[in-house]
Formats: structure tokens, C-alpha cells, sequence
């Protein structure tokens, strides 16, 4: 999968996107990962990408010909395949593990970072797919936003965490939390590790942790398994 983060700071994404799991994928070929900035696109002689929004209130707003001529140009370089222009913005469908899955289904995902007070309205109107929000709070730009997106995809792309596995019993696949893990020492501080993880059988062992991940969702998650 081809990921293209378009934005107005790429240096705040490329130290993410080079390090540790997402560094490693990226160099072994399983994915692509690319920060194109937007002031790139400017027609503007003092590279101007903002400007004061109609109507008056605070603020400014990015406009249309930098946006969307920087949406395009990258669009063109795309590899074939199925392509989505994902707006990142509180104003978008709560970014959640189901859709993180849904995501997968596309080979080059574009992701606008808005910042300032947001984009011009037109270039939604023309050039997004979808809105995506991380939450239900209003951040001061759409990198941090996007960077999510990308971890949360990325690590479900084959060949990205060592097996499957990593991912499919993990919390929020199949609407459950995870068990409780543990680690050497056995006692640490007087708290032991459940007796069945060091003793127990593999079908035990299996048992007592589907067993833990229904108790632990209906404590301190009930309404996933609504
Ligand atoms: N004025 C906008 C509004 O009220 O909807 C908020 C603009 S926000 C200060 C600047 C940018 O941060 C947005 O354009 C968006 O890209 C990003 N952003 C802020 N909060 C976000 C969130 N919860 N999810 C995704 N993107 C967000």
C-alpha cells in the first residue's frame, strides 16, 4: 500500500514514518510512505498558502489552488490501482479499528493535513472522498491525525508485523479487549502471574484468555459489546 501525506510540515511526520516498525516496512518494501508539502504547490509569489476567511472570523483558512493542485499532481504519480482521498478533520466519522481494516482494501491512500482554522470548503467539495476525525476534540493540524491513520493501517499490511496473529487477537478486532499479558519474573512485588499461563495446556491457556478478554471488555468496555 502507497500512503501520501500531504501537508504544510512534513518534517513533523518523516522522523515518525522512518522509525522502528513503520521505518523497517517501509525499507523492506511493504509499504511506501510519502510527505509532500503543500507550499510546494503555490502559485502565490510570497508562497502563500492561507488566506483570511469570507465573512470574517478568526483565523485563516487554506485555499483552494495550492490544495487541490497538490491533491492532483500527487494523484498523477499514483501507481494504478484504487485510490482514496481522505480528509483528516474533527468534522469527519470517528477513525476506529473497524475502519482502520476497511482502509486496507485500497492500494494508494492520500491523506490532507489541514491546519490554521481548516481548508476552503470547494476543495472538499472536489477532491475528498471521506473525513476522518481521530477523535472528538479539535487539534491544531491534521499530521498528528494522519500519522494514526498510517500506524493503524500500516501494521495490519502483510508481511509488516511478523504474523497475522500480532493483530487478530489483539484489543478491538472482533469488538473485545485484550487479555492481561505478562513477563519474566513470575512474582514481582508479590503479584504472581496466573497460574494457568505457566502450567496450563495450549486449548487452558486459550480458554482462560478468550475468558479474560470477555470479563475485561464488559469492565472497562461494555459498550463494545453492544
Ligand atoms: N475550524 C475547524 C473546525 O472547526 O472544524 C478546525 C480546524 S483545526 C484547528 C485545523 C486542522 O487540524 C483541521 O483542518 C484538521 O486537518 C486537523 N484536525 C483538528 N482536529 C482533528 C481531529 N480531531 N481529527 C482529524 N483532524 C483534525
Amino acid at each position: 500500500m502507497r500512503f501520501e501525506v500531504l501537508t504544510l510540515f512534513p518534517d513533523m511526520l518523516e522522523a515518525v514514518f522512518k522509525s522502528s516498525i513503520l521505518g523497517r516496512a517501509a525499507d523492506a518494501g511493504f509499504l511506501e510512505i510519502n510527505c509532500t508539502n503543500i507550499r510546494d504547490y503555490t502559485k502565490d509569489k510570497h508562497r502563500h498558502v492561507d488566506d483570511t476567511p469570507y465573512g470574517g472570523g478568526y483565523g485563516m483558512i487554506m485555499a483552494c489552488q495550492p490544495v487541490v493542485d497538490c491533491i492532483r499532481a500527487v494523484r498523477a504519480k499514483l501507481p494504478p490501482g484504487k485510490t482514496r482521498v481522505i480528509y483528516m478533520s474533527p468534522q469527519g466519522k470517528v477513525f476506529n479499528q473497524q475502519k482502520a481494516r476497511e482502509l486496507l482494501e485500497y492500494d494508494n491512500l492520500i491523506l490532507l493535513c489541514g491546519h490554521y482554522e481548516g481548508i476552503d470548503e470547494r476543495i472538499i467539495e472536489l477532491e475528498i472522498d471521506e473525513e476522518l476525525s481521530v477523535g472528538d476534540y479539535v487539534l491544531t493540524g491534521g499530521e498528528i491525525p494522519a500519522a494514526i491513520v498510517v500506524d493503524a493501517v500500516s501494521r495490519m499490511i502483510d508481511g509488516v508485523l511478523p504474523s497475522p496473529e500480532c493483530y487478530e487477537n489483539e484489543s478491538l478486532q472482533n469488538n473485545l479487549l485484550e487479555h492481561g499479558q505478562y513477563t519474566r519474573p513470575r512474582i514481582f512485588e508479590g503479584k504472581e502471574v496466573p497460574e494457568v499461563l505457566i502450567n496450563g495446556n495450549h486449548a487452558k491457556q486459550a480458554e482462560w484468555k478468550r475468558a479474560e478478554m470477555e470479563a475485561r471488555t464488559r469492565k472497562k468496555r461494555p459498550d463494545l459489546l453492544d
